[in-house]
């Protein structure tokens, strides 16, 4: 089993790194390395760069109508191997394979969608006054960068991916180093597919080496980075000068916000899964829940006994609600913030240690924790622990739940449950985050403008604006002079 090498994929073939080294891929489920992951340098980038830029003016020039059969022809490829991606998936990431099996799906819907999407596309016109007319050409790029990272690996690289291609830019992209399995094999799937070589160039490795030589590279045109918020201060500080554009889509302490006049069923219920669905590691998890004075005490109890309920455990287990967490540096981490909430005098009202399940003893699991008791400005309350932890405290007014909700630097997501309609569009118009559901979670409708605010990034990514983010708008104003014959 550790045999298996998982090397990059350049210029249409797959390549072992040109210094021939490999870091050790982990399956956290057991703790044990299971393959070897290409661990990439700048000499890989530029290989990959010299691929992609010669590709461009093939590419670039590729009627829409072609772009969307290689590009569909994907999404059916990926489909047609949901299977296999899914365990890969889930090897490497720890989630179980039910919840990969949907996600593999959801990565093909970003190929269909975006392989439709650029059909459509259209720039705007605006005419004026004496026969002059303004219109805007929309040209691809060139050599574009696309940093994903591990929560939803297929998912996340796909949603970035899909639109640069549509667009019809040349792609260097780099997945997350603890989760380049399905990345790997989405190679396969291209060759497959029939996209031209060099068009998608997919380099392993570390950020340091091989994420920065991207963000450094003179040529790179544009940077779509989903990960951290210090790792994208730092690309933006090196991209920023470089005038490149950007796109960051970082992290989040989401707000849950339920009110007393609730569908209380519901809330709960959703709540559960926004709380601890992928082990918590989705950027839009709703991580701080804030539950009105009136129903409080009854909130707590149901959701308690809901989130006591879960199974933890291996993902191949049908009934595993959460499978491991992805790595054993953020096992660590989750641990150490679940021991910061006590010493901040936060109380646990479920969970709050490893688990070992027969047969995975080493692998990195923990049981889905519920604190009560944190201050709001508590650092449990204020950082992003991005695992199966979340916080509860009551509120009693809006002015209240607004405070606490905007008290945080994050401004990704928020979660309002309440059926008093006015309510429902005051608090979504000063919420200040990029996304609100309102008695719902994570409805994803791909046309919608998707980001954060505040340190939760910079730009959007969905429908449109992706490929806007993916295309140099140019006006061209032209006056015509009607009175000539
Ligand atoms: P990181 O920021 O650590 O890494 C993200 C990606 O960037 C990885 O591929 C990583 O490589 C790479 N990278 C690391 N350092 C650099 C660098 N200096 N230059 C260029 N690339 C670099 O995030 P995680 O992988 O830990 O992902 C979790 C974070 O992602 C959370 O904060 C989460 O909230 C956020 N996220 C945000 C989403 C959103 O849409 N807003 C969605 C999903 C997650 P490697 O890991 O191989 O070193």
């Amino acid at each position: 089993m550790s045999q298996l090498k998982l090397n990059h994929y350049i210029d249409g073939a797959y390549a072992a790194p040109l210094k021939n080294q490999y870091l050790d891929n982990v399956n956290p489920a057991k703790g044990e390395v299971y393959s070897q992951v290409a661990s990439g340098t700048s000499e890989d980038v530029e290989l990959a760069y010299k691929a992609a830029s010669k590709a461009f003016p093939a590419w670039s020039t590729t009627p829409a109508e072609d772009k969307f059969k290689i590009l569909n022809r994907i999404a059916e490829l990926i489909d047609e191997s949901n299977e296999r991606f899914a365990e890969a998936e889930s090897l490497d990431q720890g989630k179980p394979v039910w919840l990969a099996k949907n996600e593999m799906k959801r990565a093909a819907q970003n190929f269909r969608f975006f392989a439709t999407g650029q059909m459509h596309f259209a720039s705007e016109s605006h005419a004026m006054e004496k026969g002059t007319i303004n219109y805007t050409l929309r040209k691809p790029l060139g050599v574009v960068a696309c940093i994903s990272p591990w929560n939803l690996p297929l998912y996340l690289f796909s949603w970035k991916i899909a639109p640069a291609l549509a667009a019809g830019n040349c792609v260097i992209a780099k997945p997350s180093e603890f989760t380049p399995y399905t990345a790997n094999l989405l190679g396969e799937i291209c060759t497959k597919a029939g996209l031209p070589a060099g068009v998608l160039n997919i380099v392993q490795g570390l950020g340091q080496h091989v994420g920065e030589a991207l963000v450094t590279h003179e040529d790179i045109k544009a940077i779509s980075f989903t990960g951290g918020t210090a790792t994208g201060k730092r690309i933006a500080s090196i991209a920023a000068p470089m005038f490149k554009k950007l796109s960051l889509e970082l992290g989040g302490k989401n707000p849950n916000i339920v009110f007393d006049d609730c569908d209380l069923d519901k809330a709960i219920e959703t709540s559960v899964k926004s709380s601890f669905l992928n082990q918590g590691e989705i950027c839009l998890c709703g991580s701080r829940i804030l539950v009105q004075k009136g129903i409080y005490e009854r909130f707590k109890e149901r959701f308690v006994e809901k989130v006591n309920a879960l199974n933890v455990g291996p993902p191949k287990n049908k009934d595993s609600f959460l499978g491991a967490i992805v790595s054993e540096p953020h096992y660590k981490k989750v641990l150490g913030y679940i021991e910061m909430a006590k010493e901040e005098g936060g109380q646990l009202l479920t969970g709050g240690m490893s688990l070992h399940p027969k047969g995975h003893e080493k692998g990195f699991y923990i049981a889905p924790t519920v604190i009560e008791g944190l201050k709001a400005k508590a650092r449990c309350n204020l950082e992003e622990i991005f695992g199966p932890v979340v916080s509860i405290m009551p509120f009693e007014t809006e002015e209240e739940a607004l405070t606490i909700a905007n008290g945080a630097d994050y401004g990704l997501a928020c979660t309002i449950w309440t059926n008093h309609l006015e309510r429902a569009h005051r608090m979504a118009n000063k919420i200040q985050t990029g996304i609100v559901w309102i008695n719902c979670w994570l409805l994803r409708d791909l046309r919608t403008p998707f980001g954060g605010t505040k340190s939760s990034g910079v730009g959007r990514e969905g429908g449109w604006e992706a490929l806007r983010f993916f295309t140099e708008p140019k006006n061209v104003c032209i006056q015509v002079n009607l009175n000539k014959p």
